[in-house]
């Protein structure tokens, strides 16, 4: 198939088959509704200061192999800066590290647990005995588990709450944005296998150095060398359907021919521009709207002064699950990001009220600290944030081509929604991406590319399943 490739939506999982199908000669157009690029994982200037802000503290991690090999294609991926260790909030006590040791995993992260000092012997002996059970089921068990929260799955392996509290819960939030007894139990499994067992280098913790958006700068300038185009601020208002494929994309600027069309726009968006006809033809496109979505909090909080040398800490017990820590901005004040994941129950709340909330939390995490007022205070709730990784979800996630129960031959689908197998991730949608532009193209070697090897003893011990 040849002509040009229309990609709706300029976020992680355009982009990324933007940059494959560009890579191999393809005429790309990506269409993007607003000013810039990144879509959920991007910076907005703060009208109030003028600041360039993230809408959120965006985290990736070892394990997220595509993403960082689209930084790579890219040139950015200088720009992440890695971190080995991680501080829970333990007062009045100092914090806790858990931190990735020289050993092969799954046995990586082992000396430091042990040495938490925040849970009793009983209550390692009882995570140690279920991250063995976790390791021994293998990947295998992720299929069977679809149908099941994972709080279901730990009160089987013998959790209790306070374990489900101080080491589950932070853990998996972060990772799939729902809670224990929300999440489905085969996310959680993917994030704990994949992101603490397989390889020693899967949990090490990668931050942006600049804003989220200065990641994306070089994308424009690598489609246009190869012929491509990004255009923002165009908006998409419909398909064309001639019965059979789609022909055209209907725009607010008019209407673009197409050879083929990757939608990468969350489910919601791309429901309302599909036609009646469009949504009968093509079985991915009947059940998008039972997709459901969950909200994340990003608070920023500026300070006269530091009130710690910490980078981040983890926050377990408390509704505000991660403070990091961004250093002094230009003005001089020092900035701290908090991030509230399955942040449904904060979403009516005003700015005053969940500035005082994070600050009660601040304050709980640094006890022996005068932890000031903020001098600034600035909250961005997404409210759809990600997909809800409930039990069941991985039904109505679709795959990028049409498949044996029919569809439109030359509409492909991309986002963090689609089947990949991954939670609601920037990895997730790159992955997406890249296999929407490996079936567009017909070329296997444009789809994802290989996970981290699994550690030959986390394979010998049942990971390899
Ligand atoms: C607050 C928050 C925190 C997060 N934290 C993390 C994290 O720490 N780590 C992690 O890996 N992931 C995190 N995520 C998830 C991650 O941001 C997403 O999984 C990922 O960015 C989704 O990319 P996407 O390309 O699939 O979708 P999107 O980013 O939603 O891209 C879709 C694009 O389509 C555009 N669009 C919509 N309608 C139209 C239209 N009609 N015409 C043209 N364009 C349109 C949108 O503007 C958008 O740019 C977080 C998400 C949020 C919101």
């Amino acid at each position: 198939m040849s002509g040009r490739v229309v990609i709706l939506g300029g976020g992680l999982a355009g982009l990324a088959a933007a940059l494959r199908l560009a890579e191999v000669g393809r005429s790309v157009e990506v269409l993007e509704t607003r000013p810039r690029l990144g879509g959920r994982a991007t910076s907005f200037e703060d009208p109030r200061s003028g600041r360039i802000l993230d809408n959120c503290q965006h985290v990736v991690l070892g394990c997220c192999t595509n993403l960082l090999d689209f930084y790579e294609r890219l040139g950015v991926l200088e720009e992440i800066e890695w971190h080995r260790e991680f501080h829970w909030a333990n007062p009045p006590h100092e914090p806790d590290r858990l931190a990735i040791a020289a050993l092969p995993a799954p046995l990586h992260l082992g000396p430091s647990f042990l040495r938490q000092r925040r849970l009793s012997w009983r209550e390692k002996q009882r995570l140690a005995r279920a991250i063995w059970r976790i390791l021994r089921m293998g990947r295998a068990a992720r299929l069977a588990a679809q149908d099941r929260t994972f709080a279901a799955l730990l009160r089987e392996l013998g959790q209790t709450d306070r374990e489900l509290e101080q080491f589950w819960s932070p853990v998996i939030v972060s990772a799939c944005n729902l809670e224990p007894h929300e999440v489905g139990a085969s996310f959680a499994l993917q994030v704990i296998q994949e992101g603490f067992l397989a390889h020693r280098f899967a949990a090490s913790m990668g931050l942006a150095r600049g804003s989220l958006l200065s990641l994306y700068e070089p994308v424009g300038e690598f489609l246009a060398a190869k012929g491509g185009v990004i255009r923002t601020g165009v908006s998409v208002k419909g398909l064309q359907f001639d019965g059979r494929r789609v022909r055209g994309v209907v725009t607010d600027e008019g209407v673009i021919d197409a050879a083929a069309v990757i939608s990468a726009l969350p489910p919601d968006r791309l429901h309302k521009l599909c036609s009646e006809a469009l949504r009968a033809a093509d079985p991915r496109l009947g059940r998008l709207e039972e997709i459901g979505m969950s909200p994340i909090l990003g608070v920023h909080l500026f300070f006269e002064e530091a009130f710690t040398d910490l980078p981040h800490l983890v926050l377990p017990g408390r509704a505000t699950q991660w403070v990091f820590m961004k250093g002094r901005d230009e003005s001089g004040r020092f900035h701290v990001h908090a991030v509230i994941s399955a942040a449904e129950s904060w979403m009516p709340l005003d700015e005053p009220t969940i500035a005082r909330r994070v600050m009660e939390d601040l304050r709980w995490a640094f006890p022996r600290t005068r932890v000031p007022d903020p001098v600034e205070a600035r909250s961005v709730k997404e409210k759809r944030a990600t997909f809800a990784a409930r039990p069941g979800v991985d039904r109505l996630r679709p795959s990028a081509r049409a498949g044996v129960l029919g569809g439109v031959e030359n509409l492909y689908l991309a986002g963090d929604w689609c089947d990949t197998g991954w939670p609601a991730t920037m990895e997730g949608a790159v992955r997406s991406g890249y296999a929407a532009a490996a079936a567009l193209a017909g070329d296997d070697s444009l789809g994802p590319v290989a996970d981290l090897p699994t550690a030959r003893l986390s394979a010998w011990l049942g990971l390899g399943r």
